[in-house]
């Protein structure tokens, strides 16, 4: 079995009998709800890490502070308004949490140049934002014009 991290070298082809080595070995676990474990064993061992019973008690802390974690995460992002970073909207929000939490901090040269951070990065969003809604308005008007000649077909 290779070792974790070798590379295999992509212009051998892997033969089917390596490739089900390192595929077929799967945790003999089952899990919570009964299906069988997906994870992959630890090496030498049967079961993965989560039900490896040498690890049950590193692996229950860490079900914990994983747990403690999501609630954390869950309650400061209902606190501050924040929802993420995936739409212009979502990472504004980030800037202005940042930009109201520097301006109430005691002036300093630190505060300054994250004031000054914080407007970039919202004059960046409003940058990007207006090209969005041009390209959107683009869209509209030009769509119908390049869908009509392939109606008349
Ligand atoms: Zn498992």
């Amino acid at each position: 079995m290779p070792h974790h991290g070798e590379m295999v070298p992509i212009s051998i082809p892997l033969d089917k009998r390596r490739l089900s080595v390192l595929t077929s070995r799967t945790c003999r676990e089952r899990t919570k709800s009964g299906e069988q474990c997906r994870q992959s064993p630890l090496r030498d061992r049967d079961a993965c890490f989560w039900h490896d019973p040498e690890h049950a008690e590193t692996a229950a802390e860490a079900r914990r502070l994983g747990g403690l974690r999501r609630r954390k995460e869950g309650t400061i992002a209902g606190a501050y308004d924040f929802q993420g970073l995936e739409s212009i909207p979502e990472i504004r929000r980030l800037v202005e949490i940042v930009v109201t939490d520097a301006l109430s901090m005691e002036n300093s040269i630190a505060r300054g140049r994250l004031l000054i951070a914080g407007a970039q990065a919202a004059a960046e969003l409003l940058e990007v934002g207006e090209l969005e809604t041009r390209v959107e308005a683009l869209e509209t008007t030009l769509t119908p014009r390049l869908v009509k000649p392939a109606r008349r077909r």
